[in-house]
């Protein structure tokens, strides 16, 4: 793939992610049903939906306003806590490619940092607290550890993903700390954290959409 992508490529990296969420959304909600209320996998696929009918409203073509309005339609999914979190995420995205029209590995890294920000803004949890930072904040930090690097677009995404997927996969010996799974104390562990999961996939789709694209 090339050295920078451009609106077409990130919305492409959206569709990845739509994909892989909804080919996985069983399991979403299987593992929210251990030390939740059993909604995640539903919550994602309606949260899925919003970006798709996102994507097909967008007529400007520029990546703020964009991320903007697919962070909003996220944020109107009614769930809990999913909704206000991950739609943050993309708006908080948007915010950091505001003006930019074609992204680098180093954009990009700075486009996910800025995603992290808003996030942390809006939740005190911490990596280690049994939530979907366990999957985000590796993921940005891996993405710009391998910016830094020199790592072209795909190798940024491809550590992104790694470093979600091992993050979620951790939190199976978690006690939760935030959220629902909270209330079950020393029963939350065993299991891995839905909301990490679905970040995970998100990422995992990311990589997938680019490499499709390319
Ligand atoms: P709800 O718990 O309201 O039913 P979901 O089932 O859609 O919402 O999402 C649950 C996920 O949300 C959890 O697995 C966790 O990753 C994440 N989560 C919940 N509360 C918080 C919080 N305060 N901070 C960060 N993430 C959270
Ligand atoms: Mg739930």
């Amino acid at each position: 793939m090339s050295e920078t992508i451009g609106y077409d490529v990130v919305v492409a990296m959206l569709r990845g992610a739509i994909e892989s969420v909804n080919a996985n959304h069983a399991l979403l909600g299987r593992l929210d049903s251990h030390g939740g209320d059993g909604d995640h996998g539903t919550t994602m696929v309606r949260a899925m939906k919003q970006v798709a009918q996102a994507i097909g409203d967008d007529t400007a073509h520029e990546l703020k306003p964009f991320l903007d309005s697919v962070g909003w339609a996220i944020m109107g999914v009614d769930g809990g806590a999913t909704g206000p979190l991950l739609g943050t995420l993309f708006m908080s995205m948007g915010e950091g490619a505001d003006g930019v029209a074609q992204l680098d590995a180093g954009a990009l890294a700075t486009m996910l940092e800025s995603g992290l920000a808003g996030v942390r803004k809006r939740t005190k949890a911490q990596v280690g607290d049994k939530t979907m930072m366990d999957a985000l904040t590796p993921a940005v930090e891996a993405a710009r550890a391998a910016a830094d690097a020199g790592e072209d677009l795909r190798g940024v995404l491809a550590a992104a993903a790694d470093a979600a997927q091992a993050g979620a996969e951790k939190t199976k010996e978690l006690q939760a700390r935030f959220g629902r799974a909270k209330h079950l104390g020393e029963g939350s562990i065993g299991e891995q954290d839905p909301g990490a999961t679905s970040t995970a996939f998100i990422f995992r789709g990311f990589l997938e959409g680019v490499t499709n694209d390319a």
